[in-house]
């Protein structure tokens, strides 16, 4: 299972079916630029270790590359690839001005110290200094970085340019210019393309409807909240250590969960409400176990190639919000929707994330700052509409939804690559 060989699969099936002119889809299978670097970082026992990055520049014929940076240990050269590929689907379909790009470190933070990690994030800055920039390259986080390694990263990268560059990184802390909303506006976007599917399918009473989240970072914590907060049940949740589920499907408060995992470092087989747990009507789950669940929707919210061929067949869910990139395979995808399962594929679901990005940059380049209340505003129309012409161009097309907004985008940045090659 290779993230990029599945990037591609999903390309062509797209471009097969709105018969993209062939140099466009030759321009779109390849990257513009593509760069890998050694940092080497002094750790703090005085050793010297050298860590690899990556950056992929995909395609800018929108605007400037745009795309987190991922610190885990599995990162590699094709998973960076797909990542920047989506990025440049996942902006088109949105519809902000954007190209796509990615980057990454293969390394896992959690074993370094904070000194090292602060070291390795300059470290990082420093090599992309001459390859970003708020109209080249705007890089922003991903798995493993945090508001606090942007700082770090926007911090450095504008000393060695000399002035203050805040549009250069995105899901910065709101005391170096982050935007209002940007935590969780990743889950929000998810939020509102689930609300708007069950609208367009005429599903009225979303209240009650039962769902399992896997990843309970950013993203999975903020879009459980949410629909916790609208009525739906959060019967499932889960993070890389294993998850818990609740039997009886009463629902719990994602808030809770979280607690307990701050407190116990893990999240294990009881639901605690404050200091009171019940471990009788909750059992602990597999992350294997949680997508297999009795459920009406599967949210997940961790890596790539999570549902895969072996585990389709018994998915139960009706609906796959997917708002990690990447997480069902081409073959899996196949076999679900020969069952009628809809997916709001990721580069739909997860885009309120790069959309609120925009919404950053736009801020740090007027220098004029926008209230919680009308960047969530802006991001829910944002959702609306490109939701509304995914949805639409699934019926022109009769076909589904991931292949419907890959058409949305590929006509998108025809056009434009069209426009300055005419
Ligand atoms: P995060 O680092 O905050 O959280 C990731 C979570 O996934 C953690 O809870 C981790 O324990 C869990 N996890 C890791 N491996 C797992 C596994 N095998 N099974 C279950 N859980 C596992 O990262 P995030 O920002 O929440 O990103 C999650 C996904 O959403 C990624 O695919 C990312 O690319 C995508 N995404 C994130 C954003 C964003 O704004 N943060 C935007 C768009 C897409």
């Amino acid at each position: 299972m290779n993230a990029f060989s599945n990037a591609l699969a999903q390309l062509k099936k797209a471009a097969d079916l709105i018969k993209l002119d062939a140099p466009i889809l030759e321009i779109l299978k390849n990257p513009k630029r593509l760069f890998e670097f050694s940092l080497p970082i002094k750790m703090d026992s005085g050793d010297l270790k050298v860590f690899h990055g990556y950056r992929v520049q995909w395609n800018d014929a929108r605007g400037p590359f745009k795309g987190g940076i991922r610190f885990h240990p599995k990162v590699d050269i094709d998973e960076v690839k797909a990542l920047a590929f989506w990025m440049t689907i996942k902006c088109a379909v949105v519809g902000v001005p954007y190209g796509g790009g990615k980057g990454g470190i293969e390394v896992d933070p959690k074993k370094l110290s904070v000194s090292e990690l602060e070291r390795l994030s300059r470290a990082y800055a420093r090599a992309l200094t001459p390859l970003i920039g708020p109209d080249v390259d705007v890089p922003a986080p991903d798995v493993n970085t945090t508001p606090q390694i942007m700082a770090w990263m926007v911090d450095e990268y504008s000393k060695m340019v000399g002035h203050w560059s805040p549009a250069t990184f995105t899901g910065k802390p709101l005391a170096v210019g982050g935007s209002q909303g940007r935590e969780e506006a990743t889950g929000f976007g998810g939020f509102i393309a689930l609300r708007e599917l069950l609208n367009s399918l005429k599903i009225k009473k979303s209240t009650g409807l039962t769902v399992a989240v896997q990843g309970f970072g950013n993203v999975g914590y903020h879009v459980a909240r949410l629909l916790h907060e609208a009525g739906f049940k959060i019967v499932a949740l889960s993070d890389s250590r294993g998850g818990i589920y609740d039997k009886k499907q009463k629902g719990m408060d994602p808030k809770n969960v979280m607690q307990t995992k701050q407190e116990k470092g893990l999240i294990d087989g009881c639901y605690c409400v404050g200091t009171v747990c019940d471990c009788e009507n909750y059992q602990a789950i597999t992350n294997e176990q949680l997508l297999t669940l009795p459920v009406d929707i599967l949210v997940p919210a961790a890596l790539e190639n999570q549902i895969t061929e072996k585990n389709a067949g018994r998915i139960k869910a009706k609906i796959i919000l997917e708002m990690a990139n990447g997480p069902t395979t081409p073959e899996a995808e196949t076999k679900l929707l020969k069952k009628g399962t809809v997916i709001v594929p990721d580069v739909l679901a997860n885009a309120g994330g790069v959309a609120t990005s925009y919404l950053e940059w736009v801020q740090n380049r007027q220098g004029y700052y926008w209230e919680k209340k009308e960047v969530l505003a802006k991001l829910e129309k944002i959702m609306i509409e490109s939701f509304a012409a995914v949805w639409k161009a699934g019926q022109a097309y009769k076909t589904d939804l991931r292949a419907a907004a890959y058409a949305v985008a590929l006509e998108r940045i025809g056009s434009a690559i069209k426009a300055k090659n005419s």
